[in-house]
């Protein structure tokens, strides 16, 4: 629980200067908002000007757990190929994985698209409530509340970790981020304006990225300096306040790249369900936290001079993953259940990062080919 003296902090705050913390933070949004690819500019509502909801919503699916910079090729890319939901829900699951290939977190890919194939079956409309949101596949609290805050200018509570970061600074709250979150909506919800709720979702969001940053935030230039409890204690870098993190567990195995003769990557498609569910992958072993001899040729699934190509790490939200590398020349068809990937094929298949690691610690630039058209 927050001190006594930091809630009360807190509401006084909230209850005085919630307007004045808004239309400050707006004026700012209006003359220093980020461009981005899904937004329309600052105040278009009120000229009758909408957000594309369907690019909103792939925006803020692509934006869970990823950067913006590592966004907007993808979501250029998508839009491009597939402008409308009709057009995404029409597309092939398959397609859709390749586009979304080195994206991460391949689950928000499959549920991006079964929202697409519902919101498409009930007519092409993405509804404008944060609870009829909530019902589509992979929206979950958070891209609810920014959909209809964005897209349809709800006074929906939109709450990131930039806003995290930025109300726990404003308000210096003492508890540890993780327990700290009920407190921070409530306060958020208080700030909320009547008007241009959408565009101080956004607002928010572009101070804790680009003023309010993690380190060494830039406090000289932050519309709400004046209202901001951390600047006072000297030290605002200390907000969020997080309890100590454990280490994420280790995994190991081996990963086995299969060439054939003409450049083509043995290939397989990895289980619908599940971690990379759906992508596709070289044959591996499991991947455990054990050291018992999984991580030698030994365990390929066929016979070959498999060679050992060196060693690559990956870090996944719950672990990090250590694979030895093996690569060997061979003449033989695809055993049952994977399939010869041609050279120039290779960059367009549903291929996660840790994937194209391991092809290019065994074959350099394979992944990177383009494809022949
Ligand atoms: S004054 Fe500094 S710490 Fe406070 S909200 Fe602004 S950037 Fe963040």
């Amino acid at each position: 629980m927050a001190p006594l003296n930091q809630t009360r902090k807190a509401s006084q705050q909230a209850a005085s200067g919630d307007t004045d913390i808004a239309s400050r933070l707006l004026a700012w949004y209006d003359a220093h908002h980020r461009d981005l690819p899904w937004r329309v500019a600052p105040g278009a509502f009120a000229r009758g000007v909408r957000a594309d909801p369907y690019r909103v919503w792939m925006s803020e699916v692509m934006l869970q757990q990823t950067t913006v910079e590592a966004v907007k090729a993808y979501f250029r890319n998508f839009v491009e190929k597939w402008p409308t939901v009709e057009a995404l829900a029409a597309a092939a699951a398959e397609d859709v994985m390749k586009a979304w290939a080195g994206l991460g977190y391949y689950s928000r890919a499959r549920n991006l698209k079964a929202c697409a194939d519902l919101v498409a079956l009930r007519g092409g409309r993405f509804p404008d409530t944060e609870a009829g949101l909530r019902e589509l596949p992979g929206i979950g609290a958070y891209t609810a509340a920014a959909i209809a805050a964005i897209a349809f200018d709800q006074p929906a509570a939109v709450v990131d970790g930039n806003v995290e970061r930025v109300m726990t600074r404003l308000y210096s709250i003492e508890t540890p981020l993780s327990e700290a979150k009920p407190q921070i909506r409530a306060l958020v919800e208080k700030l909320v304006p009547r008007t241009r709720p959408g565009d101080f979702a956004q607002a928010m969001m572009d101070l804790g990225a680009t003023i309010c940053t993690p380190k060494r935030p830039r406090c000289m230039l932050c519309p709400v300096r004046e209202d901001c409890s951390a600047i006072l204690t000297g030290d605002p870098e200390r907000f969020p306040v997080r309890l100590p993190k454990d280490d994420k567990p280790l995994r190991k195995g081996a990963a086995f790249v299969a060439e054939r003769a003409d450049g083509a990557i043995l290939l397989r498609k990895r289980p619908e369900k599940g971690l990379l569910g759906g992508m596709t992958e070289v044959p591996t072993t499991g991947w455990t936290a054990r050291i018992d001899g999984a991580t030698t040729a030994e365990a390929a699934p066929f016979a070959a001079d498999w060679r050992r190509a060196g060693q690559i790490g990956h870090v996944f939200t719950h672990f990090s993953l250590e694979l030895e590398i093996f690569h060997a020349h061979i003449k033989r068809d695809a055993p049952a259940g994977h399939f010869w990937s041609v050279a120039h094929e290779i960059s367009g298949e549903a291929l996660p990062t840790v994937m194209k690691k391991v092809i290019e610690a065994a074959i350099p630039g394979a992944t990177k080919k383009q494809p022949t058209r």
